[in-house]
């Protein structure tokens, strides 16, 4: 295996991880040259592991070690574990790996995924020496931390475990049919629908260091899960309250987000029974199954849900932008039955025209930045810290931004309209200051709309021509060196 003197077997339970630091042991290697080894082979057929008695999980963590991708099943470069287990069986899990793993089942405490004494998060070498690399202190010591765990979050873990370790179950729920990364798929869906609801922003992107968030979305998906699916139709119902009341286009967005998430990401028919339940809540209205099917000659403008595709065509918007609105709930779609009866996303056409309407008047990045004279990347950071409405928010890798450029909130910004031209700095200089990092530029923009900075603005109507704002000498070097001063602390 892997082209190596030395092949071992897996025994019951354990981690790919812990697999490759035996073998890595066995041949004489360390874990991270034995996995550059196998990333600079990267065999794309995954017939290295024996089955049996490899587990078959590992093809897709292996799949996801080697291909370095964002995949959010497994953790296994970022490695948490219980201390406790590790010292008592000496033995990496696979369990530990699954992402929303974080609960350990027996001791019922939360895995640790960073060193107690210094902070450091794990890694490949602490797998390896068993000790922190960056002060050296043994992780197989108990800690005398021990966050006790929700019911929920324990159920999941229980659930990933029995899976893995090959019990089979006796439920005949559908929920007990799944399979081990089936299961987290629904949970990661699930977690990602009650924390936005609970506003616990715990996913963030790529953000999976945080332990802690992480196992608030355990619990979350534990708890919709574990009675399925009275909890997952009680959130429903919540959302349904939200749609209704102030918070509509939040909550609509979630659930389409959660909709199309459903449909989309999760075509498997092992997911029907959620599809189902949604079903059940949220009746597709004038899209039952024949509906359209019955009406083949009424003319698209009489009908309101339409196939994305058709839709396209009839406004100009392309269907990936579509597909941005309908997650950001600014345009009501879901999965629905088409003309021929397949299933596919459908959504309105009317609120469609009426958003390809509003388009015209939004701009590109490009476009707002000659609209307000300001480099592209301080646009870019704009759109990015959510200064600015963007229709469909944030989009895909070559996407655009649909932005609206007048949408900048100066509600409580200091404007002053007497000052001489000496007395101030212009914006467009201060945005050339070498310390203007992105972090620096979204700063300067809040304390602008703040009122921390006044801004003298040209022009007599409005907010002006944002690149031709000046701000006052004093104020700016009063920000910028308490600025100075506070990253010195930070970093220091
Ligand atoms: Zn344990
Ligand atoms: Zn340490």
């Amino acid at each position: 295996m892997f082209g190596l003197l030395v092949s071992l077997s897996a025994t019951p339970g354990e981690g790919l991880m812990n697999f490759l630091r035996r073998t890595a042991t066995a041949n004489y290697l360390t874990l991270t040259d034995l996995v550059d080894h196998i990333r600079s082979t990267c065999e794309p057929e995954l017939n290295i592991f024996p089955t049996p008695p490899s587990p078959s999980t590992w093809r897709s963590a292996y799949e996801h070690l080697i291909s370095n991708t964002t995949n959010k099943t497994w953790s296994c470069l970022q490695p948490k574990f219980c201390t406790s287990c590790l010292s008592e069986h000496g033995q990496f899990m696979e369990c530990w790996d699954l992402t929303l793993n974080t609960v350990c089942t027996s001791h019922k405490i939360l895995l640790e995924n960073r060193c107690l004494s210094c902070g450091s998060l794990f890694n490949l070498q602490t797998i390896e020496s068993k000790m922190c690399v960056h002060c050296g202190m043994s992780i197989l010591k108990s800690g005398a931390r021990s966050h006790s765990v929700s019911q929920e979050a324990l159920w999941l873990c229980c659930e990933f475990e029995k899976r893995l370790m090959g019990v089979s179950s006796d439920g005949f729920r559908s929920i007990d049919q799944l399979d081990t990364l089936d299961l987290h798929c629904i949970a990661m869906c699930l977690a990602d629908l009650g924390c936005n609801f609970d506003n616990i922003h715990a996913k963030k992107r790529n953000n999976l260091h945080q332990l802690e968030n992480v196992y608030q979305m355990t619990s979350m998906a534990g708890r919709l899960l574990s009675d399925w699916p009275v909890s997952f139709h009680s959130y429903l119902q919540k959302l349904d309250a939200r749609v209704i009341t102030s918070r509509r286009n939040s909550a609509a967005r979630f659930v389409d987000r959660f909709r199309v998430n459903i449909y989309e990401r999760l075509a498997s028919p092992a997911f029907d029974f959620v599809r189902s339940e949604l079903e059940k809540h949220h009746p597709p209205p004038n899209c039952a199954p024949g509906t359209i099917k019955h009406r083949p000659n009424v003319p698209l403008e009489l009908t309101e849900m339409m196939p994305l595709k058709a839709i396209s065509k009839a406004t100009n918007i392309n269907v990936q932008l579509l597909k941005r609105l309908i997650a950001e709930g600014e345009l009501h779609g879901y999965r629905g039955f088409s003309a021929c009866g397949n299933r596919t996303i459908v959504a309105d056409l009317k609120q469609a025209r009426r958003l390809a309407a509003a388009l015209t008047s939004r701009l590109n990045v490009m476009q707002t930045a000659n609209h307000l004279k300001l480099p592209i990347s301080t646009i870019e950071v704009l759109c990015r810290n959510d200064f600015f409405i963007c229709l469909g928010g944030r989009p895909a890798a070559g996407q655009s931004w649909w932005i609206d450029a007048t949408s900048f909130d100066m509600s409580n910004a200091s404007i002053k309209r007497q000052r001489s031209v000496e007395s101030t700095i212009s914006l467009r200089d201060i945005l050339q200051h070498p310390l203007m990092s992105e972090d620096c530029v979204a700063a300067l923009f809040r304390a602008i709309q703040k009122g921390v900075l006044s801004v003298s603005i040209i022009g007599k109507t409005g907010m002006g021509i944002v690149g031709e704002w000046r701000l006052g000498n004093d104020e700016w070097h009063a920000w910028i060196s308490m600025r100075i001063s506070d990253t010195t602390i930070v970093t220091a």
